[in-house]
C-alpha cells in the first residue's frame, strides 16, 4: 500500500488493517496466557487504534527458553557472515517497508511523519552498520614467550533482554537488537507499553530475511506483568534498559541478582551552553530544535540553555519568534510539531510548568496545552520557554521529557561550566561558540557521555551515545555497542 492509502484508510476507519496484537515466540505469532489486552491510543486525537496483548510472567519464561534453544542450537555457531547476510536483508526488507513502518510509528508515538520516517531510516541504518560488524568480532594474542600461546575468543554472552521506551520505539529496539544479534546473541524484546506496534512488525521483517526461529521475540505488556519477569530471569545474560531512573534501579538490583551486565540509558537535562560569541541564529535554530524536536520528549533533548547574560535577551527573542513558527497537528497530516504520547505525560509536564508560574518564574512563550481545531481532542503541549530560572529550581534539576527549556543565564565560562553540571543527569550537551579554544575547554569540562558542537543533533549510529551519572551505564551505538554482548575467553596453552 502507498502512503497515501494507508492515510487515507486511517482516517475513514479509525485504524489500520493487520496490525499485529500477538507475542512472537520462536518464530510463530502465538496468543498471550491471559486474555487482557492493552490499547493503543492514538496521541493526535485520543483514541484508541489498536490493541496488544498484556504478555505475563509465564510468556516471558517461553520467549526466554526459545532464545537459549536458538542460541546454543543455531545462532551462536552460525557463520558470523552469514549472520551479517541476513541482518542485511532485513534492512532491506525494512527499507521497503519503510512507509508501512512510519505510518504505523507515527500513529503510535503521535510523532509527525517526518520524524517518524527519520525514525524508520535511522533503524534499517543501525541494521545495516551491524550486519557489517557481524564477522568483525575478533579476539587477540598475548605475549607470555617461548613455550605459551595464549590468544582471546570473544564470544557471545548468551539471552539478551531488551526493554524499551515510547518515544523511539523501533529505533531503540534496533539500537540494542542489532548488534546483540550481530554479536550472536538472541534477544527478547518487551516494547512500551503505550509503542508496542513497530517491535511487532519487525518480527515479520526477520522471519522474511531467514532470521532462524527463537533468535528475536517480543513479548507486550506492562512493565509490572512482563518488563519485571524478563529482566529477573535467569537465563537471561545481558540485560538493555532505556527508560527512566527509577524503573533502571529496579532493573538494576534485578540484574545483580543474577549477577548480569546491563546496560541502561536513563534520563537527562542536558545543556546547550551559548557563548557570546556564537553565531545566533544557527544557534537559535539549533536549539530550537534541541528542544522542541519530537515535542521535547527525547533522552538526550537539549533541554536547558545556559546562555552568557549579554546576548541572552536576543537570543531567547529569536528562539520565541522561531516557536510561532511550529505548527501542531495529527502526526499524519505532517505537521512540524507533533503530540505528547500519553495524556499522563501531557499532565506531568503541565504540572511543572504551573508550579513554575506559581513560584513566579517567567514564561517567555507557550506554557500551556494546545487546543486548536488541527489538535482536536489530541495531547498536545505548546512549546514553552521558561525563562532566567535559578540553578536550584526544579525546572533545572528535573527531567520534564516534553517541550519545556529552561533558561539559565551566566556571565563568565567558568559559571557556564558550573551551570551546565549542575544536575544529577550527566547525558548530553551542546556548546555554541565560534572559538575554538572555548569549545575545546567546555568539551572537556562538562560531564556527558556526549558533546555537540555548533550542530546539537550531530552525530550517527556510528558515534557510541549514553550516559554518566544518574543517565546511565555502558554506551550504545558504534563498534562500543559490541561490547555489551559479548565476553572474552583466554585460552592458553603451552607446548
Ligand atoms: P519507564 O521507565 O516508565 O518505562 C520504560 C520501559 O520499562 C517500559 O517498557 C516499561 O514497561 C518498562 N518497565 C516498567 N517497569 C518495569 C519493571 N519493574 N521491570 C522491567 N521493566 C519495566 O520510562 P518511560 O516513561 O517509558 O520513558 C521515559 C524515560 O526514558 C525518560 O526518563 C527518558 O529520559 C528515558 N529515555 C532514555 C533514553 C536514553 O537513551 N538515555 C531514551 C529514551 C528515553
Amino acid at each position: 500500500k502507498t502512503i497515501d492509502a494507508l492515510i487515507s484508510e486511517y482516517f475513514q476507519t479509525g485504524t489500520l488493517q493487520d496490525l499485529p496484537n500477538k507475542l512472537f515466540i520462536n518464530g510463530e505469532w502465538v496468543s498471550a496466557s491471559t486474555t487482557k489486552t492493552i490499547e493503543s491510543k492514538d496521541p493526535g486525537n485520543g483514541k484508541v487504534f489498536a490493541s496488544v496483548s498484556a504478555g505475563q510472567a509465564e510468556d516471558i519464561d517461553k520467549a526466554v527458553k526459545a532464545a537459549r534453544d536458538a542460541f546454543i542450537n543455531v545462532w551462536r555457531d552460525m557463520k558470523p557472515s552469514k549472520r551479517g547476510h541476513i541482518l542485511s536483508k532485513a534492512a532491506e526488507i525494512l527499507e521497503q517497508k519503510a512507509d508501512y513502518f512510519a505510518v504505523v510509528e507515527a500513529l503510535d508515538s503521535g510523532k509527525p511523519l517526518d520524524e517518524a520516517k527519520g525514525d524508520v531510516a535511522s533503524s534499517v541504518g543501525a541494521l545495516r552498520y551491524y550486519a557489517g560488524c557481524a564477522d568483525k568480532i575478533q579476539g587477540d594474542t598475548f605475549p607470555l614467550g617461548d613455550g605459551v600461546f595464549s590468544f582471546s575468543s570473544v564470544d557471545p554472552v548468551g539471552v539478551t533482554a531488551h526493554i524499551i521506551p515510547w518515544n523511539y520505539p523501533l529505533a531503540t529496539t534496533l539500537r540494542g537488537v542489532a548488534p546483540a544479534l550481530a554479536a550472536g546473541c538472541t534477544a527478547v524484546v518487551k516494547p512500551a507499553e503505550q509503542t508496542s506496534l513497530t517491535a511487532l512488525m519487525l518480527a515479520d521483517v526477520f522471519v522474511e530475511a531467514g532470521l532462524p526461529d527463537g533468535v528475536y521475540n517480543v513479548i507486550t505488556g506492562t512493565g509490572a506483568e512482563a518488563g519485571s519477569p524478563l529482566v529477573n530471569h535467569p537465563e537471561v545474560q545481558h540485560i538493555t534498559f532505556t527508560g527512566s531512573v527509577g524503573t533502571g534501579t529496579l532493573v538494576m538490583d534485578a540484574a545483580a541478582k543474577n549477577i548480569n551486565s546491563v546496560t541502561l540509558e536513563l534520563g537527562g537535562k542536558s545543556p546547550i551552553v551559548a557563548l557570546a560569541d556564537c553565531d545566533l541564529e544557527k544557534t537559535a535554530e539549533g536549539v530550537l530544535w534541541a528542544i522542541f524536536y519530537n515535542a521535547g520528549q527525547i533522552c538526550s533533548a537539549g533541554s536547558r540553555l545556559v546562555v552568557e547574560r549579554t546576548i541572552h535577551r536576543e537570543l531567547v527573542d529569536r528562539i520565541v519568534e522561531k516557536t510561532s513558527q511550529l505548527k501542531a497537528g495529527h502526526a499524519l497530516t505532517n505537521p512540524n510539531y507533533g503530540a505528547i504520547n500519553s495524556i499522563e505525560q501531557l499532565e506531568k509536564i503541565d504540572g511543572f510548568v504551573e508550579r513554575a508560574k506559581a513560584r513566579g518564574i517567567t514564561v517567555a512563550c507557550g506554557g500551556e496545552r494546545i487546543k486548536t481545531k488541527e489538535t482536536e481532542n489530541g495531547w498536545f503541549y505548546a512549546p514553552t520557554i521558561m525563562d532566567d530560572v535559578p540553578m536550584d529550581d526544579e525546572l533545572v534539576q528535573q527531567e520534564i521529557f516534553g517541550p519545556v527549556l529552561t533558561v539559565q543565564v551566566v556571565d563568565s565560562l567558568e559559571e557556564a561550566i558550573k551551570a551546565a553540571n549542575c544536575t544529577d543527569f550527566a547525558l548530553a550537551a551542546g556548546v555554541y561558540t565560534q572559538n575554538i579554544s572555548h569549545a575545546l575547554k567546555l568539551s572537556k569540562s562538562i560531564d556527558s557521555g556526549q558533546v555537540t558542537v555548533n550542530d546539537y543533533w550531530a552525530g550517527g549510529i556510528e558515534v557510541p551515545f549514553g550516559g554518566n551519572r544518574s543517565s546511565g551505564i555502558g554506551r550504545e551505538k558504534g563498534l562500543e555497542a559490541l561490547r555489551n554482548y559479548v565476553t572474552t575467553k583466554a585460552i592458553t596453552m603451552t607446548f
